[in-house]
């Protein structure tokens, strides 16, 4: 298991058990490093697989080392203390729910939910939603979170904030009755049971004396907090990391955390890689390049023994669109190749540029999986099914309740909705409760509702998990009412994808054929007072005897543990598995993976350096990490793209290429289509505010790139008495709805090429096709 490693590898893979730190830069080993420690403890006996503890950055990441381990091992690596820190964080407060004051049915509000939750809260207390926004309120009640603030502990110097700190109060309240607790609570509630508890400190002090970590650089300050805690005086802290992919600080993420790990622990047992396994030379040197015009990075040198391959292939689209095109017939190519599907990945600065090549790959047939990004548990149908389905576990949740509540619309308004808040808020009870407390009509609505409720809560009791599932959708309405919705076939797809999911979660997890579980009835006490809670697993010296206590399966009802599952992994569940797909993900969460063909699409000014960053430095460099993240995923084939022009939030706009590209020496470089800058397009929707470069980038504005006539490929033509020009919807006959996505020629021999909905792509001579203007 070793032999393969080099000299450097090998020292940190059998370092004895002591604090140590592997700093180096991508594709050096880190992460192989660390897997290949864990199990190098397990087969030298120095730890139990119970006795280990790994921190990673993704769900994904985190099945894959642990598959990686268990081929070097021949150990069973089911209830091994592998995850993310939230999943972590999860798994613990589950099991002494009680100690961390939790129920144990607690909901995770994922943030879309946390941000609906806080404009509640808002309107309820009439607090002026444009002085306290509720973005800006999130941003502060988590920012707190991640440092380990309680509303107590926030320094408040102005009346501004005094009342940011009773908003987070407020907030605190609401969650707290109504059982449910966000991302950073997560973190924070398992931190401060480790603090407060010295039994279940101790124990997992004396249980964890391995804890290792991987892409430390992006931990923030009070995870830092937390495994310092869990490591106590007796645990070796083995974290791993590289300053230049620390690309988490826009969500409080603290590199700086290296520096005082170094200073803390790790003391002179700092190790360098440098050797890069994964690249070839053209590629690596291109990362190398672009990160030099970084400052204040740590320092690190990378090479590669597999000779500099073939060179980064740019390529520039007149639009979003046609680079979606050019993409695909791309991507045909490398599968013909010979290429697996899942060893091409296409990655974006921007969750929404996927829309675009989603489409284009869909229309040609070519299966591909999306992680993260446009979430499957995000969609609205969905939520309003998992809705229901928190329902089942916890009737307190008064989130879930007022999502579902009149959905399908059962004549309950607002101004009901209202009084109901209200007589909650005076009775410092949740929705659910303070029903009886209501009169008239709208409270006989509410009433029935609540019988609804109760009735599904009852019946579901026997089914099995995703028995439950096709029971909520049905008996809840949600199915009817997207029976006779216009657009709502997409929606029972994914509604059925849902129960789908359940059915594989179940058999994965072992609770095929379980009843869902422990439901909570209608007036059941809260967990905290329930006798009938099992004692077990809230002891830490009873759960102690058992390692497995500690997985989720003895810990949460099929349905609790499905929950969670929902909001912690987002995303993961919507292709089919096993199948051989496309990979799409967002540049962020492409972090420590490696595929054989990168795209790196939409590389242009405002988009990859997103503009949001340009306004300082830090941001700016942050972007450039982000690009240097990008571009070392890929093993052997690299493509940068981009668009002149792409709607985004409804909005056509322009844009010039990244100054990334610039920072890549061009010997590294192939560009399929001259480098020339294009011209920019003319076209009618052309507006002062479409074209913001120059001004809003910080960059002196090339005048003449707005000025300088168009090319005909991307000028409107003009047939007859219409003028066609690119993005414009037309309607033909035959084919139906499409876009135009791409225009040349003139008068007799202009021709368009229109992405139909429903036909694909075709090439139409405008002189004789009948295309209607949408
Ligand atoms: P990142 O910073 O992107 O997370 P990393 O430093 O974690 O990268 P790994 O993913 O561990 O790097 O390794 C990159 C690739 O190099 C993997 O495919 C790994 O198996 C391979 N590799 C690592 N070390 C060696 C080695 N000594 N011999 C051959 N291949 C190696
Ligand atoms: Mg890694």
């Amino acid at each position: 298991m070793i032999d393969q490693l080099n000299p450097e590898q090998q020292a940190a893979v059998t370092l004895p058990p002591q604090h140590a730190l592997v700093l180096a830069g991508a594709g050096s080993g880190k992460t192989r490093v660390l897997t290949t420690r864990m199990a190098w403890l397990i087969q030298t006996s120095q730890a139990s697989p119970f006795g280990l503890l790994a921190v990673t950055f993704t769900n994904k990441s985190a099945r894959e080392m642990l598959t990686r381990l268990s081929a070097l091992l021949p150990i069973n690596t089911r209830g091994m203390w592998v995850g993310t820190f939230h999943g972590l964080c999860n798994r613990m407060l589950r099991a002494h729910h009680r100690d961390a004051g939790l129920l144990q049915t607690f909901q995770i509000l994922d943030s879309a939910d946390q941000l609906a939750a806080i404009k509640r809260l808002i309107k309820g207390a009439g607090i002026d939603d444009e002085k306290y926004p509720p973005r800006d309120v999130q941003r502060f009640i988590n920012g707190a979170k991640e440092e380990g603030l309680r509303p107590g502990s926030v320094d408040a110097w102005d009346a501004h904030r005094r009342r940011l700190v009773e908003i987070y109060q407020m907030y605190q309240d609401q969650c707290e009755r109504e059982g449910v607790v966000d991302f950073a609570e997560l973190l924070l509630r398992a931190y401060e049971l480790l603090q407060r508890n010295a039994p279940i400190r101790e124990h997992y002090q004396r249980r964890f004396q391995h804890i290792l970590v991987d892409e430390f650089q992006d931990t923030n300050t009070l995870q830092y907090q937390w495994l310092k805690l869990l490591a106590g005086e007796g645990a070796s802290i083995f974290a791993v990391g590289d300053d230049d992919q620390s690309i988490y600080a826009f969500r409080g993420a603290n590199v700086g955390n290296m520096a005082e790990f170094e200073r803390d622990y790790a003391h002179g047992t700092v190790i360098r890689l440098e050797q890069n396994y994964r690249s070839y030379g053209h590629i690596l040197d291109s990362a190398n390049a672009l990160i030099a015009h970084n400052t204040g990075r740590l320092g690190k040198n990378l090479w590669t023994e597999q000779g500099e391959g073939e060179p980064v292939r740019v390529v520039e689209q007149p639009s979003d669109l046609l680079e979606a095109h050019w993409l695909v017939d791309e991507i045909k190519a490398v599968i013909g190749e010979g290429s697996l599907r899942s060893e091409i990945a296409v990655l974006y600065r921007s969750n929404a540029q996927s829309r675009v090549i989603e489409h284009a790959l869909f229309s040609s047939r070519i299966p591909y999986k999306v992680y993260g990004g446009l979430r499957f548990f995000e969609r609205q149908e969905v939520k309003h099914a998992l809705a229901y389905l928190r329902l089942m576990d916890n009737l307190h949740d008064d989130t879930s309740w007022l999502r579902v509540v009149n959905f399908p619309t059962r004549g309950i308004g607002a101004r009901t909705l209202e009084q109901l808040s209200d007589l909650a808020r005076q009775n410092n009870t949740s929705l659910y409760k303070a029903v009886p407390l209501m009169s008239g009509k709208g409270g006989g609505n509410l009433l029935k509702f609540t019988e609804l409720i109760q009735q599904m809560a009852y019946e579901a009791q026997i089914l099995s998990l995703p028995e439950l599932v096709e029971h909520v959708i049905h008996h809840s309405g949600l199915r009817t009412f997207y029976q006779g919705e216009k657009e709502g076939a997409d929606r029972l797809e994914n509604l059925q994808e849902l129960v789908n999911a359940a059915t594989v979660f179940a058999a994965e997890e072992n609770f095929d054929g379980l009843p869902a579980g422990r439901i909570l009835m209608p007036d059941a006490p809260l967990a905290a007072e329930d006798p009938a809670q099992p004692p077990a697993a809230d002891s830490a010296e009873d759960a102690a005897t058992d390692a497995d206590v500690f997985s989720p399966v003895v810990q949460m009802s099929p349905l609790g543990a499905f929950l969670s599952h929902a909001s912690l992994e987002a995303g993961d569940n919507q292709a089919q598995a096993g199948q051989d797909a496309i990979q799409l993900m967002t540049v962020h969460a492409a972090k420590g993976l490696e595929f054989d063909t990168v795209f790196i699409t939409g590389v242009e000014e405002g988009l990859f350096p997103h503009e949001n960053s340009l306004i300082e430095a830090a941001g700016l460099e942050e972007e450039r990490r982000l690009m240097y993240v990008a571009i070392t995923r890929a093993r052997q084939r690299l493509y940068l793209t981009l668009a002149q022009s792409r709607m985004l939030h409804g909005q056509t706009r322009y844009a010039m290429r990244s100054r990334f590209l610039d920072e890549i020496p061009e010997e590294h470089l192939k560009w399929l289509t001259p480098r020339e800058r294009a011209p920019v397009v003319a076209n009618s929707n052309w507006s002062a505010g479409a074209y913001r470069r120059g001004d809003a980038y910080g960059r002196p504005s090339t005048g003449g790139a707005v000025a300088r006539p168009a090319r005909s490929l991307t000028t409107g033509v003009s047939v007859g008495d219409k003028h066609f020009r690119i993005g414009q919807g037309v309607t033909h006959a035959k084919f139906g709805e499409g876009t135009i996505i791409g225009l040349s020629g003139a008068g007799v021999d202009a021709q368009a090429q229109i992405q139909f909905r429903d036909v694909g792509t075709k090439t139409l001579a405008l002189g004789i096709a009948k295309l209607e203007i949408a």
